[in-house]
């Protein structure tokens, strides 16, 4: 019986197919290299995805959206895991890499090579022609965003329709369970297939365990073939001539280079972007159906947040309404009167990600005293925007604060001292900074071209070499720096700097 189900070849081989990884697939395919994509997850067709979110949940992502930080208030992380990773399930919201952030990777991580101004806004501009991106038009904000633009132009606040990579939206508020219409251009409907048709090619449901090494150099990877229980039923390996990419996103990166033994900063900086929801009761419609599932926002980035709208499925939305009996049936009676916005912050706090004693990535974090100050800051301004375009009652979800505020001067409960990490409910999806990029082998795990200081011939290329968080949603700034350092891995390859033959 062969030793491997799968035992193949390629230029490179680029383990997950997110954000990261299908960037880097599709430029090093167009430069000529032949690639080879490995996924843990499945290809899911858009026609086949459920459309229910308790099932779109079990079918695209990690846990079906259980998995969390080891706490004794667990912090639901959210990642995607199918071909296109986070992006196969996200609000596909775009912001550029911000100046600020920009300025410090130059200054205090020596990135200033990879995030150089010009190379990066022309990756920006490419990704933008291919991935269509556009500003979202009025008709496409629904009622939920629209409510969020009248209360951010009434109190003079910086709102702005939100510009995302689906400039032939419709407006079916359906991104996380799957874009119907594949106007949303995420992974699996834009780089994975570009990438194929210039040669690339994908093994799905194939999980990394982790990389070989021969000569001092990285030659390929191996792992389990997965059934469709998800469980292992082969092995696969694939070798690779010239580089391995490891792009299998900020928790699991980590967990794959500290199986092939490399130690340093690998796990240690964990960061991320975690956010708390408000729900408000209006006496009129809200329709969280109608319009694109994020609309609008507002960044207060010099207080470390911003607010966005976001659309809830009925399923959801249900579980957020306070009550019991005859008073909760009421409210559910009027589930479409209620707006849904969030706080998205910018914590301070670094985390750190270990291999489970389950082989699964253990994360430990813990968000400090500032940062539970700036999220109940978020959501107290939140809830004063609801109130100021009429909203009846809203529901902070605090604990230790009413479940229910009925006026502008009860928001005042959420600015009490006394409030902790234990009594917030907070969930993120904008993960950072497991394998970091930097000038030094002591602080960094890569360095700017993205190979490992520890192993020539691997790469990360994912949102774990962020040095920092950024404060913006982060699907972009990932792609246009992996789309700058593969575009730089393969003008050098092809001038033969490494060649290894198999
Ligand atoms: C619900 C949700 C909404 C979001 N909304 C937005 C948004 O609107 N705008 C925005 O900018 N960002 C958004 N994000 C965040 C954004 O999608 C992610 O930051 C981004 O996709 C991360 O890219 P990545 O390449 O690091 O990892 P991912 O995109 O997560 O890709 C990692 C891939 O690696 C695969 N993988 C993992 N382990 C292995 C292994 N051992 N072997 C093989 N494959 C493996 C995974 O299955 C996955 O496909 C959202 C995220 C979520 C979860
Ligand atoms: S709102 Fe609907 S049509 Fe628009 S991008 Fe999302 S899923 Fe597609």
């Amino acid at each position: 019986m062969a030793r491997f189900e799968i035992d193949d070849v390629a230029d490179f081989v680029v383990v997950g197919t997110g954000a990261g990884g299908a960037t880097a697939a599709r430029v090093l395919s167009a430069a000529g290299h032949s690639v080879l994509m490995l996924e843990e997850g499945g290809w899911l067709r858009t026609e086949d995805r459920p459309r229910d979110m308790v099932g779109a949940m079990a079918a695209s992502m990690r846990d079906a959206g259980a998995q969390a930080t080891r706490d004794a208030a667990p912090m639901p992380l959210l990642q995607g895991v199918a071909v296109g990773g986070s992006t196969a399930i996200n609000s596909g919201i775009i912001w550029r890499l911000p100046e600020d952030v920009r300025t410090s990777w130059t200054r205090d991580h020596g990135l200033g090579e990879l995030v150089d101004a010009r190379g990066l806004d022309a990756a920006f501009d490419a990704i933008e022609r291919d991935l269509e991106v556009a500003e979202t038009s009025d008709d496409l904000l629904g009622h939920n965003g629209g409510l969020m633009r009248t209360a951010a132009e009434r109190r003079g606040l910086p709102g702005r329709a939100m510009v995302r990579n689906s400039k032939r939206c419709e407006g079916s508020g359906e991104c996380l369970q799957g874009c119907l219409t594949e106007a949303r251009r995420s992974m699996d409907v834009s780089y994975v297939p570009m990438a194929m048709r210039d040669g690339a090619r994908l093994h799905t449901h194939c999980r990394v365990s982790h990389v070989e090494r021969r000569w001092g150099r990285a030659v390929g990877v191996v792992g389990d073939v997965l059934g469709a229980d998800r469980k292992p039923s082969g092995r696969f390996r694939v070798r690779a001539r010239r580089g391995v990419i490891i792009a299998a996103g900020v928790l699991h990166t980590p967990v794959i280079l500290l199986r092939s033994g490399l130690r340093g900063q690998v796990g240690k900086r964990f960061q991320a972007h975690p956010g708390s929801a408000i729900v408000g009761r209006f006496a009129h419609a809200v329709g969280q159906g109608g319009g694109a599932t994020q609309a609008y926002e507002i960044p207060m980035r010099a207080r470390g947040f911003k607010i966005e709208s976001l659309s809830m499925p009925p399923e959801m939305l249900t579980a957020r309404l306070p009550g019991v009996g005859a008073e909760w049936m009421e409210r559910i009676a009027q589930l479409d009167h209620h707006a849904h916005w969030v706080a998205q912050c910018r914590f301070e706090a670094m985390g750190r990600v270990r291999v489970g004693f389950d082989g699964r990535p253990a994360v430990t974090y813990h968000p400090t005293a500032r940062d539970v100050g700036v999220l109940l800051d978020g959501l107290a301004l939140v809830a004063e925007l609801m109130f100021e375009v009429g909203a009846e009652e809203v529901y902070p979800g605090v604990h230790g604060v009413p479940e229910v505020l009925r006026s502008v001067d009860e928001v005042a409960a959420l600015r009490r001292p006394g409030i902790t990490r234990a009594d917030l409910h907070m969930v993120a999806s904008h993960l950072f900074g497991t394998a970091v990029a930097g000038r030094s082998a002591r602080d960094s795990v890569v360095g700017p071209s993205l190979e490992a200081h520890a192993l020539r011939g691997l790469y990360v290329m994912d949102a774990s070499v962020f040095p920092t968080n950024l404060g913006v949603n982060p699907q972009h700034s990932i792609m246009g720096v992996v789309h700058r350092a593969s575009a730089q891995l393969a003008n050098q390859e092809r001038a033969g700097r490494w060649r290894w033959a198999s």
